[in-house]
């Protein structure tokens, strides 16, 4: 007989491991299924050559004291050693360097000591800032808020009110207007920094992006911002670990072949047999949903248009001479070739170097470096693999001008493109990292988690609030509220703290 579940979670990026972890911990019988050997989609290490490699995210908020993955490491005893950077990332481009430190008191105290710096204007603005972050931190980091389940959430909702206001006026309006408005958009250093900060996080520049979520997103280095020891993959390999121990099925290389609706279930066809359940959360794209469904439906055909206006991501993955490196402790690097043109194309990489104590005895450190590809441009090039080509080429050149100590430390070089993503996470096309938040009203729609067809959902970072390793376990979070089966407890909500 086929075995029946509450919950089949179909793939353990951080969507389906968060969504399937707090289901499973309010005693659900949930199946998550991976088509891997391992968790992590996005946010996993892997292994070539005897090195280990971060495979797109290498940068995590989240772990700061009541945050998300700090609460995780503590309530389910992972045993996860997180580093907590200082600097975070540095910023290289022409004429300009610049660190962001892990607060935002240190990094306003560096531009305002930047020749010709606005200084009164820069505090403005990042009080602004701030308060429009920890509006929407509190807001996100919260499930039970968003939608608001119950008269108790309603209530804080209420209580609240005062703290939504800065954001009333910037709704639908560029982050560009809001320099604009407080006489900023002159100063190269910090519409630098912001260009790349925004590209990174919510995945546009600062001319196009909706205010709001690019001064939340500013916060990203802000709020506990770390490297997971021995990388990403060892937080998703403690999420699942924990997950089975709560009594759930962890079903890795066993990929879904085939959604069904029959009668009131669905039937989850996958590699190694099918389960019936209840409630299907998707950790998947709306395309590859679309893929398995065998067909579409209006709202899944409009989620894929927005997901069709972003990016995939041109890599290399390089193995480097310690000896040549300037720390022993991960770095990460943001290089612009030219600060004109946009950040994107291999004009704009960030780089991932691994911990000194990473290498297991080989002798060598990796890096993780990626560009934006932008899809469109993309899948209308007659010749795919020349312009991503093109692209990785210029992302060299970019390491060699903006990191030439970098640069000469490289040993062994390879590339990955779009179509190592599709091949590698089953996004179709090499989709990556969600919905550009560009401005406009638009950028609201879907805050709200939602059934596709009946029982069925999507999670990850085509799904609000997306965008992030933080963002889309956050998202698996709010989908667990709404799906989990009435008769089960909620947990009590995540106490927040502000940065
Ligand atoms: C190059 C790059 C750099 C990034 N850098 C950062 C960063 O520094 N910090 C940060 O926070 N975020 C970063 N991100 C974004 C972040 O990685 C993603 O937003 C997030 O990891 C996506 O998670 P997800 O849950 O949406 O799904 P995914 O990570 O796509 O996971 C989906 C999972 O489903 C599995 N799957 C697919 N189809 C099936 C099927 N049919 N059956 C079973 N399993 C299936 C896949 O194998 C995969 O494991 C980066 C992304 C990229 C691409």
């Amino acid at each position: 007989m086929t075995e029946r579940v509450d919950v089949a979670v179909v793939g353990a990026g951080f969507g389906g491991l968060a969504c399937a972890l707090e289901l499973a911990g309010r005693g659900a019988r949930v199946a998550l299924f991976e088509q891997l050997r391992y968790p992590g989609g996005c946010a996993s290490t892997f292994t070539r050559g005897g090195h280990r490699f971060e495979s797109g995210a290498t940068l995590f908020s989240g772990f700061g004291e009541g945050m998300l993955f700090d609460r995780w490491i503590r309530e389910h005893r992972l045993d996860v050693e997180v580093e907590i950077l200082d600097p975070t990332i540095e910023l290289r481009a022409p004429g300009l360097r610049l660190v962001t430190p892990p607060d935002r008191a240190r990094f306003l105290a560096q531009l305002t000591s930047l020749p010709g710096a606005p200084v009164e204007r820069l505090h403005a603005f990042f009080d602004e800032q701030r308060r429009v972050a920890d509006a929407l931190w509190s807001l996100f980091d919260d499930p039970s808020m968003l939608p608001p389940l119950g008269l108790r959430a309603l209530g804080r909702h209420v209580g609240r009110l005062s703290h939504y206001l800065p954001l009333a006026r910037l709704v639908g309006r560029t982050l560009a207007s809001v320099l604009r408005r407080h006489g900023l958009d002159g100063f190269e250093p910090l519409r630098i920094w912001l260009d790349a900060v925004c590209q990174i996080t919510v995945q546009a520049g600062v001319r196009e992006v909706e205010a709001p979520f690019a001064l939340g997103a500013m916060d990203y280095a802000f709020r506990g911002t770390g490297h997971v020891v021995g990388g990403v993959g060892e937080l998703a390999w403690a999420l699942a670990r924990r997950f089975a121990a709560l009594g759930g099925q962890l079903r890795t290389s066993d990929g879904v072949r085939t959604l069904t609706r029959e009668g009131n279930v669905w039937r989850v066809g996958a590699r190694r047999g099918e389960v019936l359940a209840e409630r299907v959360v998707a950790n998947l794209t709306p395309h590859a949903l679309r893929r398995l469904l065998g067909r579409s439906t209006t709202a899944l055909d409009a989620l894929a248009r927005d997901v069709e206006r972003g990016w995939g991501a041109a890599m290399h993955y390089l193995v480097l001479d310690p000896a040549k490196l300037p720390r022993a402790t991960a770095f990460h690097l943001e290089l612009i070739d030219d600060a004109d043109e946009a950040f994107v194309k291999g004009n704009h990489v960030f780089v991932s170097v691994s911990d000194a104590r990473e290498d297991r005895g080989r002798g060598k450190r990796t890096a993780t470096v990626s560009t934006h590809v932008p899809m469109r441009e993309l899948r209308a090039n007659a010749d795919p693999g020349g312009y991503v080509a093109a692209i990785q080429a210029r992302m060299s050149r970019t390491i060699e001008a903006r990191a030439p100590e970098l640069h000469a430390a490289i040993e062994t070089d390879l590339t990955a493109s779009p179509r190592t993503f599709e091949r590698f996470t089953g996004r179709d096309h090499g989709y990556v990292g969600g919905i550009p938040r560009r401005a406009g009203l638009s950028a609201y729609r879907r805050l709200l988690p939602r059934a596709y067809l009946p029982g069925l959902y999507l999670v990850g970072d085509s799904v609000f609030p997306g965008q992030s390793t933080l963002a889309t376990a956050l998202g698996g979070l709010r989908v667990a509220e709404v799906v989990a089966p009435r008769a089960l407890p909620a947990l009590p909500p995540v106490s927040v703290r502000s940065a």
